[in-house]
């Protein structure tokens, strides 16, 4: 992996990692996964202006985003603990890196610094959403509720459970309840 795509493979906070993973699935899980779309997401977390993904690299981040897609679809955290435990099965040892000084000391559990990006961003997001669960003792993140939608989501608020992707999914199905209760 080239250099100048470390900056996105330097540690975040899990929460930022979780939310990037969900991110990523939006446009990693559609019929033709546009290179542009996902380097766009990347850029967004912070990957530098000129990161332009091939297509080995989008098939490979694919791969991970549909084995991610179910964790976020865990009926309940003890689901969701099992199949992050699958995934984390295939990890690496955790290690510190710096990426040879140019960030903070971080955790990865990938191979190394140059790791093909597949499986970084799958070991990424386990890692943090594995931390998630442990500290929250919750699921952190589904998929919408909404008929038709399908959008993983990170749900780190407190008390009840979010049920869908956006107020835009939630006034939609609040409408159409509304409807049937009135036919
Ligand atoms: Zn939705």
């Amino acid at each position: 992996m080239a250099v100048g795509q470390q900056q996105f493979l330097a540690g975040r906070s899990a929460r930022t990692a979780a939310q990037r993973a969900a991110d990523l699935l939006a446009v990693l899980r559609v019929d033709q996964p546009d290179p542009e779309s996902v380097s766009e997401v990347l850029r967004a977390h912070g990957e530098r202006e000129s990161l332009r993904l091939s297509a080995d690299e989008v098939a490979e981040l694919r791969q991970a985003a549909d084995a991610l897609y179910g964790v976020f679809a865990a009926a309940d955290v003890q689901e969701a603990a099992l199949r992050l435990n699958e995934l984390l099965a295939a990890a690496h040892p955790p290690r510190l890196t710096t990426h040879g000084g140019n960030f903070d000391w971080h955790l990865h559990i990938d191979g190394d610094d140059d790791a093909p990006m597949g499986e970084w961003f799958l070991t990424a997001s386990c890692l943090a959403l594995a931390v998630l669960l442990a500290e929250r003792q919750q699921l952190p993140g589904r998929i919408c509720a909404a008929p038709g939608c399908g959008t993983a989501f990170v749900d780190l608020g407190g008390g009840s459970e979010r049920r869908y992707c956006s107020s835009r999914c939630a006034t939609r199905q609040r409408v159409a309840a509304h409807r049937r209760s009135r036919q």
